[in-house]
C-alpha cells in the first residue's frame, strides 16, 4: 500500500498582504515577500537531492512537456488572479510512494510521481494542480505561517537568511490547512478548470478512487478536513452552478505522460 501523505492538501503557499483578490484575511507581505519566499524554499527543495529527487526538465522533456501543458492551460484559463505576477514553475519530484503535490509561496509548483502514476487520466491531475495553485494564489499559507513563525522570522527567510529559512521551509512543508482553506481551493480548483476543456470537477476523481480503495486507506489529513464524500459532492455542485461544460480527459495523453516517467 503506497503511503497517502497530506496529499491535495499537502504544504503551500505562504502568502501575503490584501491581495485585492477578494481574499479578506489580514495579510501584511507583500507579493515580492511571496516570490522572494518561495524562491527561496526552491531552492532549500532543490539543493536536498538525498529528501528530494527532482527531476530535470532537460534529462525528462516529454514528461514537462506534458506537466506544463496541463498546468498551462489552467493558467490561461483567465481565472488565476496572480498568472502573471507569480512564477508558476512546476518540477516532478521522483517518489512512486508518495501521492502528493504542492505548492510554495509565489508559485513554485512540485509533482510527485507517485500521484501521477495514481491518477488515470488529465482532468484528475489537472484537478489537483488547480487545487495547489489556489492555495498560492489565494495565499492560504500566510495566516498559518504567520502565526505560526511572526512576521519577522518569515520576512527573514524571504531574504534568504539561512537558519530563518531551514525554519520556515522545514514547516512549510508541514503545513496543514484548515478545513476553509481546503474547501476553497477545491472551489477554486472548479473555478481555473471552468474556462477549460477540463472537465472542471476533475479534483473529484481523486477523492473517488480513494474511496473506492476502501476505509484502510483513509489518509491522515481527513480527520481534520472536508470527508472525501462531501468534497466530491462539492466539486460536483460547484462545477454545476458554473455551468462548466469540460469533459476533455486526454486518457492517452495521459498514459504517454506516465510512460515518459522513470521507473
Ligand atoms: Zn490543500
Amino acid at each position: 500500500m503506497k503511503k497517502i501523505l497530506i496529499l491535495f492538501s499537502a504544504i503551500a503557499v505562504l502568502s501575503s498582504c490584501d491581495p485585492g483578490n477578494g481574499d479578506d484575511s489580514f495579510n501584511i507581505f507583500t507579493i515580492e515577500d511571496d516570490k522572494n519566499l518561495g524562491l527561496q524554499v526552491a531552492g532549500q527543495i532543490e539543493s536536498d537531492s538525498s529528501e528530494y529527487d527532482v527531476l530535470q526538465p532537460e534529462d525528462f522533456p516529454a514528461a514537462y512537456d506534458h506537466l506544463n501543458r496541463i498546468t498551462n492551460t489552467i493558467l490561461d484559463g483567465g481565472e488565476v488572479f496572480y498568472r502573471d505576477e507569480f512564477e508558476w514553475r512546476t518540477r516532478i519530484i521522483y517518489d512512486d510512494s508518495t501521492l502528493n503535490a504542492f505548492c510554495t509561496p509565489g508559485g513554485y509548483i512540485y509533482v510527485f510521481t507517485g500521484l501521477i502514476h495514481y491518477l488515470d487520466n488529465e482532468d484528475e491531475l489537472a484537478g489537483v494542480i488547480g487545487h495547489e495553485i489556489a492555495h498560492a494564489d489565494r495565499r492560504h499559507s500566510t495566516d498559518q505561517l504567520t502565526k505560526q513563525y511572526g512576521i519577522s522570522l518569515l520576512l527573514q527567510a524571504a531574504l534568504g537568511e539561512e537558519s530563518a529559512l531551514a525554519e520556515v521551509g522545514a514547516g512549510l512543508l508541514l503545513l496543514k490547512y484548515g478545513r476553509d482553506a481546503e474547501s476553497e481551493a477545491d472551489e477554486y480548483s472548479v473555478r481555473y478548470l471552468c474556462p477549460t476543456d477540463y472537465n472542471a470537477a476533475g479534483g473529484a476523481g481523486f477523492f473517488e478512487k480513494i474511496e473506492a480503495a476502501g476505509g484502510s486507506s483513509t489518509p491522515e489529513f481527513l480527520s481534520t478536513h472536508p470527508s472525501p464524500d462531501k468534497r466530491i459532492e462539492n466539486f460536483y455542485s460547484w462545477s454545476d452552478s458554473l455551468n462548466c461544460t469540460g469533459t476533455n480527459t486526454n486518457v492517452d495523453l495521459y498514459q504517454d505522460f506516465k510512460n515518459s516517467l522513470p521507473y
